[in-house]
């Protein structure tokens, strides 16, 4: 469903100078499939995401969504995005913020799913509050829903659960493999914990910096579950 073919990334720097975010990456996700990501700080994990959102171009190399470009995609809005920054627009309430895509997109608004999204996420009672009354575990609680809201066939998560505790991270991941277990939702997530990458993930692909390159793919040996009864 995704590919990368022999992408590097390099950005301008201010000074002149560049920096080689990425170098030769090579990846495919077969439709349906839960990669993770792992890596340290800097080895070019956001800037994978971001290619495969269409936010930036590789430099060289070809990125491709179902044989189309990102951009394509991310138009016709099948692709779900919780980015490191969640990106809340602050003068809105939780609910219309995960309802945004909805009014991007141009079409009505289900407030049923908004408000089943909401459960999901455990943000029941904090649907009318703004941003910045929320913790910043709640605010990548929001970001995951919005990101759902629009049922996507693609699933981008860059450190989703970061600055959740414990328990809620742990309920959010069983959360999240339960949808994933009901549909065909092609998912790239980026996680500093290996605990989550194996517990959700088909497949771990290890990343190195300096420049960013995967050093490493490994597959989990058992099947994920796959679940037709829940929703
Ligand atoms: P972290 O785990 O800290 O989020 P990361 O693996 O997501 O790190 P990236 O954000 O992808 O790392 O950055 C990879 C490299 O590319 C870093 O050296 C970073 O400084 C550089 N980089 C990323 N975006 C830009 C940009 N817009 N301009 C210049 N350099 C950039
Ligand atoms: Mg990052």
């Amino acid at each position: 469903a995704i590919r990368l073919d022999s992408v590097s990334k390099s950005f301008r720097l201010d000074d002149g100078n560049s920096v080689t975010a990425l170098e030769g990456i090579d990846l495919g996700l077969r439709e349906g499939e839960f990669v993770a990501v792992l890596g340290p700080s800097g080895c070019g994990k956001s800037t994978v995401l971001r290619l495969i959102a269409g936010l930036e171009s590789a430099s060289t190399g070809e990125v491709r969504i179902e044989g189309r470009a990102p951009s394509q995609l991310a138009a016709a809005h099948r692709l779900g995005v919780a980015f490191q920054d969640h990106a809340l627009l602050p003068w809105l309430s939780v609910a219309q913020n995960i309802a945004l895509p909805y009014r991007v997109a141009g079409t009505k608004v289900d407030n049923a799913r908004v408000d089943a999204l909401i459960e999901l996420v455990g943000l029941t009672g904090f649907r009318d509050a703004r941003p910045s009354q929320l913790s910043g575990g709640m605010r990548q609680r929001a970001s995951i829903a919005r990101a759902l809201v629009l049922d996507p066939d693609v699933l981008l998560l860059d450190e989703p659960f970061g600055a959740l505790d414990a328990v809620t991270r742990r309920h959010m991941n069983v959360e999240l493999q339960r949808i994933w277990s009901t549909r065909t939702l092609t998912t790239l997530l980026v996680t500093h914990s290996v605990d989550e990458a194996i517990f959700l993930a088909d497949r771990i692909i290890v990343m190195t910096g300096r420049p960013g390159r995967i050093l490493r793919e490994v597959t989990v040996p058992f099947p994920r579950p796959r679940d037709p009864s829940v929703l």
